[in-house]
């Protein structure tokens, strides 16, 4: 509300009347100088001495006033200037029409010291009134004295001018020797920045070993942050700012948070704060620098905290990427109200251009760093795949590392076979549980319209990432639910033409699931597959050189080497052991009678009740041609002809089928044990085929010890 009365209030007519003393005691003292006042001592009357006074008091009331304006920083205009100038130059005039001519140097130096101190335009002034001021006193009295006149003005002016050209060359020289520390700093720091870029740019060699990549790292990151301190420390002395800081804008462009800053205030805010508000708001959306002073101090200057200091002069510069793109703004500000000029300005432009190639330099090196230990695991991811020997150490290793790939919530490995002309799969290996919790592993279920069985038909991944519906999705078969996925995908394990199964892969959450993420999947799944088939074949291979193509039992060279083995451990723990050699009784009439292939089918049946007879320890092998060989660890005799003897009635009571009707056979087995009957593998294999003999000799279908050979007696003879 503003008053409503025409006249001032009585406090305003005070300070109104205070505030125009220095004006009034200064011009009454002049006129009254010019009109032959002090005269001398003895002439000094109360006009005099009330001037005097009013003049004290007016330079005490110009010098406060001056002295508090300073301290606010508000602006000391001319009026101020001129009304403490004029007092004291009023003064020096008193003294010298007091005490006489030869003071007048008083007013030499008084000019000489108002001219170099006040600001150019009200040192002048002063120069002016008091040359006027002397030629009214000397050329307008009663005895003009031009001679007098002539040597007051030369010297006022010789003075004012001497010190002024002294105090501006001294100015001069501590300009330049701050400008040449400021540019002797900016050499530094391009020659910091060039260091920088070279070994950026550096062979990859650099990159190998990771303990000392990731030191030199550090030290680069550290080198950054080095550049943009002493960028910032540049534009603290070269600007003589109050605060420069260097501001970037978080990745929603709605935040600013300090990026680094040089300030004589604690206040600095450190958090993040909104960018879109006061002046740096202002910036931000123009686009361009800002520079803005008030005597009252700035309003909207957002990035000091609460209890922060009064602005008076700022001056901001958006930091903003060679794409357009404003990553944040650089900012200079004064407490005085010295505002920022042009030259500063294209300083603080030059050093945010400094900023942003450090904070691009930094992102580049983060990037780097994220791809390289991203490509080192898939890496290792490889070659573990590689190295994988067996389908279970490929499986572990599929599973690990997409897991430390991708972050996977679940994952699996299935496969494919063919049983009886129809598909099947099997899950091979899995991470993760299932809505029922349960664990996969091993679960077989047939063709289906499932995902799994969609992407072995088609060899192709199934699906993208924007699934609808994800927990309704069959992926195994029906009674199998996955829930809680985000995001999934299944890719074919693929070798060559063949489709081996497939690697299922899923994430709760989407974003696990980034393109080049798939890609690493993808390519692993390619691994994969040809490491799955690589396994096989060696097992398959192995499986061929060791067991027996038509029984499926080991063979021969096999049994060698396990009874070798057996031995070994029988011998070394003192256990029994036992060897039984079969032979099929009169199999050569098994042949012509049904052919040779009917044949076979006998042998393979003979060979798969051995094995269903024999106990899991024990080793079961063919021979060679109709005859069969048990290995059993841990058996004295009496065991290995209780086995032998179920064998031998199994076989015995089998039915096989024929094209010419129902086939029955009997065996004849020999039974040696070590250590009772020998101590070397030969030497039991021989004692073991006496005893076949023995039974073969005494009518067959029997199964013989070495002690019912030696006795020619039964079991009991065994026992005793
Ligand atoms: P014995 O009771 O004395 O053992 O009479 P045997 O006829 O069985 O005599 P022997 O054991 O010496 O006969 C071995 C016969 O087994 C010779 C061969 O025709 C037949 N044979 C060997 N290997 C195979 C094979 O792989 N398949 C078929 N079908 N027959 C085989
Ligand atoms: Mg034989
Ligand atoms: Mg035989």
């Amino acid at each position: 509300m503003t008053s409503l009365s025409a006249f001032p209030s009585p406090g305003k007519l005070l300070r109104h009347a205070v505030r125009s003393i220095p004006a009034v005691a200064g011009i009454a003292t002049f006129v009254h100088l010019a009109r032959g006042g002090f005269r001398g001592l003895q002439t000094l009357g109360w006009t005099e001495a009330a001037l005097v006074l009013c003049l004290l008091v007016g330079i005490a009331v110009a010098a406060w006033r001056r002295a508090m304006r300073g301290s606010v920083g508000a602006v000391i205009d001319l009026r101020d200037d001129l009304e403490l100038g004029g007092g004291l130059v009023a003064a020096g005039f008193i003294v010298v029409a007091i005490g006489g001519g030869e003071l007048f140097p008083i007013v030499y130096l008084l000019m000489a010291f108002l001219v170099a101190f006040l600001p150019r335009n009200a040192g002048l002034t002063l120069l002016g009134v008091a040359l006027v001021f002397d030629a009214l006193v000397t050329l307008g009295g009663p005895v003009p004295n031009a001679a007098s006149f002539a040597t007051h003005s030369a010297f006022l002016i010789l003075f004012a001018c001497l010190y002024h050209l002294v105090l501006a060359s001294r100015i001069a020289v501590a300009r330049r020797a701050e400008n040449d520390a400021v540019q002797k700093r900016i050499r530094e720091v391009e020659e910091r920045a060039r260091t920088f870029r070279l070994v950026s740019s550096g062979t990859h060699d650099s990159f190998s070993g990771m303990s000392s990549d990731e030191k030199w790292l550090v030290a680069s990151v550290k080198e950054i942050e080095g550049a943009v301190h002493a960028a910032l420390e540049i534009a603290e002395t070269g600007l003589r700012t109050h605060t420069c800081a260097a501001f970037l804008l978080a990745s929603d462009d709605r935040s600013l948070k300090l990026y680094d800053c040089r300030s004589g205030s604690e206040r600095v805010n450190r958090d993040r704060f909104g960018a879109g508000e006061g002046i740096i708001g202002g910036v931000l959306k123009r686009r361009a620098p800002v520079r803005m002073n008030s005597a009252q101090g700035l309003k909207g200057v957002t990035y000091y905290e609460g209890g922060g200091p009064t602005v008076q002069a700022l001056l901001a510069v958006p930091i903003i990427e060679g794409s357009g793109l404003v990553r944040g703004v650089l900012v200079a500000d004064r407490l005085g109200n010295e505002p920022f000029s042009d030259q500063d300005e294209k300083l603080l432009t030059t050093i945010a251009g400094e900023v942003l190639r450090s904070i691009e330099v930094e992102r580049v090196m983060t990037y780097i760093r994220k791809t390289r230990d991203e490509k080192d695991r898939f890496f290792r991811a490889i070659e573990e795949l590689n190295r994988a020997g067996s389908p279970e150490q490929v499986f572990a290793a599929v599973l690990e590392s997409t897991r430390q790939l991708a972050g996977l919530d679940f994952c699996a490995v299935t496969l494919v076979s063919e049983v009886d002309g129809k598909r099947m799969h099997r899950v091979a290996r899995m991470t993760g549980v299932t809505a029922q919790g349960k664990a996969l592993e091993g679960r077989s279920f047939q063709d289906n319209n499932g995902l799994v069985s969609n992407v072995v038909r088609y060899g192709a991944p199934l699906p993208g990432r924007d699934l609808k519906a994800m927990n309704q999705q069959i992926i195994f078969d029906d009674e199998t639910q996955i829930r809680g996925l985000g995001a999934l995908k299944i890719f074919p394990l693929v070798a060559g033409d063949r489709i081996l199964g497939t690697l299922v892969a899923g994430s709760r959450k989407k974003a696990n699931f980034e393109q080049d993420v798939l890609r690493m999947i993808e390519v692993i799944a390619i691994q994969a597959a040809q490491a799955v088939l690589r396994a096989q074949l060696y097992e398959q291979m192995e499986r061929m050189a060791t067991t027996d193509g038509l029984t499926g039992l080991f063979n021969h060279r096999t049994f060698q080497t396990k009874a070798d083995e057996i031995l070994a451990q029988a011998r070394r723990y003192q256990r029994k052991c036992s060897v039984v050699l079969t032979d099929v009784d009169h199999f050569k009439s098994v042949n012509d009678t049904y052919g040779h292939p009917t044949g076979d089918q006998v042998l393979k049946g003979v060979a798969r009740i051995i094995k269903s007879m024999a106990r899991d320890t024990d080793v079961v092998a063919r021979y060679g041609g109709e005859e069969f060989v048990i290995i059993m660890p841990e058996t004295d005799a009496k065991g290995a002809y209780t086995i032998s003897e179920r064998i031998r009635e199994a076989v015995k009571a089998e039915v096989f089928q024929t094209e010419m009707g129902p086939l029955k056979i009997t065996m004849s087995l020999g039974i040696a044990t070590f250590p009772d009957n020998g101590m070397e593998k030969q030497q039991l294999i021989d004692l073991a085929d006496q005893c076949l003999y023995h039974s073969k000799r005494n009518g067959r279908n029997q199964s013989v010890t070495v002690a019912i050979m030696q006795g020619g007696r039964k079991l009991q003879a065994v026992e005793a």
